[in-house]
């Protein structure tokens, strides 16, 4: 009933790239047989699963969503997709994307944008952003075209668009998914993680993900939890903590209210609630909008149209030529954005002033979660600032597309794994994300609170 009216089939959001039915049915086979033989069944067995189109896929084309992949088609199988078809899943297709993983809004995508399936129950029904950089993967799962998508979040890019579909999506601790195989945006903030229905889904899904990988050299060597297990919905003797700072100025009502139901859930499920304090929170925007695209310019600079995709050679073109007008034409206008800022930062003259800046402000903004360990287990939060905005709304002014972020990069810059659930509809009946961020490594107190609160 919130599905858009505009949207007469699913195939109209716009949320996979590549279909791969066969993927999917091979998997939902293999299930069929372990069944027959009365064998136990892997834990993701048929279990059809979309994968967003920065993981490299085995025969099936990757492109992180850029003219300059168009066509590319991996030799290899990312460690996590891998690791889900040892699980059992199979891939029902690629997700569409916000190009390289830039962006909150699926809109920088080279393939179109994708439609949320929500509507505003105002009778307004302008098609709204399904939130970024997983964008395919909010749609696709809100809408039920699969039960669970993968995203990967490197300031938010599973947290938002959960919020803003109405679903579930956990971004690890830094280094539980292996980053081998996934197209790499800003290599010292990309995870990857799970998008979901509800928490256990996400719990079962990521235990399939994570693992350590000696092909990743930031790779956790550390046991994975059996996170499902473990799941437990009481609060009591937990202490969660609000962080003051997070109360930023022009803070929406429905925001307000949103996270004060949240207080009222987190109490109600025995929690502690204590006012906490991460007093360097408003320099995380700044210091993620400095290292990211750092971080994205030096990764980018292998799409020259030497190895990958798509190469221009413009008639009498020498080789200089030929990596401009590849990447003239490859390349959206966020990524250039990106890479422009990027090399920026990093130049002899102003690396100082700009790069090793930022990564002191990010250390800073690291030690404020330590001490805040000191008074409570778990951190509440709203995931974003407002419910989804309508496509083409902020497109055109990246400052306000980068606001988005405000909530979620933070606990990106401190490696922190964290997780958007549901908190209810807004007035105009679309959904809002409530965050809880963890201690390093503490996936099951973060997937015990939004279990507590869904
Ligand atoms: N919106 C943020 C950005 O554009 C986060 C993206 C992400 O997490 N991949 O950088």
């Amino acid at each position: 009933e919130s599905f858009n009216a505009a949207v007469s089939n699913a195939r109209q959001l716009n949320a996979f790239l590549v279909e791969t039915p066969d993927h999917a049915l091979a998997a939902a086979d293999a299930a069929d047989a372990v069944r027959a033989a009365g064998e136990t069944l892997k834990p993701l067995a048929g279990v059809p699963i979309g994968m967003k189109d920065l993981f490299c896929t085995k025969g099936v084309t990757s492109t992180a969503a850029s003219h300059i992949l168009e066509g590319f088609t991996p030799q290899y199988e990312s460690a996590v997709s891998q690791r889900l078809w040892d699980a059992g899943a199979g891939m029902l297709g690629k997700l569409n994307m916000d190009q390289f993983a830039m962006g909150s809004s699926n809109e920088t995508s080279a393939f179109g944008n994708v439609i949320s399936p929500w509507r505003r129950n105002d009778g307004g029904n302008a098609p709204l952003a399904p939130g970024g950089s997983s964008g395919g993967s909010s749609a696709a799962v809100s809408a039920r075209l699969c039960p669970g998508a993968t995203g990967t979040d490197t300031g938010g890019s599973i947290r938002q668009p959960a919020a803003f579909t109405g679903i579930s999506g956990i971004k690890p601790t830094y280094g539980r998914c292996s980053r081998w195989g996934t197209i790499a945006f800003a290599s010292s903030l990309d995870q990857a993680g799970p998008m979901a229905r509800d928490v256990r889904d996400c719990a079962i899904m990521l235990e399939a993900m994570s693992g350590f990988d000696p092909k990743d050299a930031t790779s956790l060597d550390v046991p994975v939890p059996q996170w499902e297990q473990g799941l437990n919905a009481s609060l009591a003797g937990k202490r969660v903590g609000i962080p003051r700072e997070y109360r930023v100025d022009n803070m929406p009502e429905e925001i307000e209210a949103l996270w004060q139901r949240g207080i009222e859930w987190v109490k109600d499920a025995g929690a502690e609630v204590v006012e906490v304090s991460l007093p360097h929170t408003k320099y995380a925007l700044p210091a993620y909008y400095i290292i990211a695209p750092a971080e994205a310019s030096s990764n980018l600079a292998r799409y020259d149209g030497v190895r990958y995709g798509q190469r221009d050679l413009p008639e009498g073109a020498n080789l200089q030529a030929m990596y401009a007008a590849t990447r003239a034409a490859g390349f959206g206008e966020e990524v250039k954005r990106r890479i422009l800022i990027g090399t920026y930062v990093l130049s002899a003259g102003f690396y100082d002033a700009y790069f090793t800046q930022a990564s002191k402000v990010r250390t800073l903004i690291a030690r404020d979660f330590e001490n805040a360990w000191e008074s409570c287990d778990v951190l509440l939060t709203p995931t974003a600032p407002s419910a989804a905005f309508g496509l083409g709304e902020k497109s055109d002014d990246p400052l306000a597309m980068y606001l988005n972020d405000v909530f979620t990069v933070p606990s990106s810059l401190a490696g922190l794994p964290a997780m958007s659930v549901p908190g209810g509809l807004d007035k105009h009946g679309l959904p809002l994300g409530l965050q809880f961020i963890g201690k390093a490594l503490d996936e099951q107190g973060v997937l015990n609170a939004a279990l507590a609160i869904e």
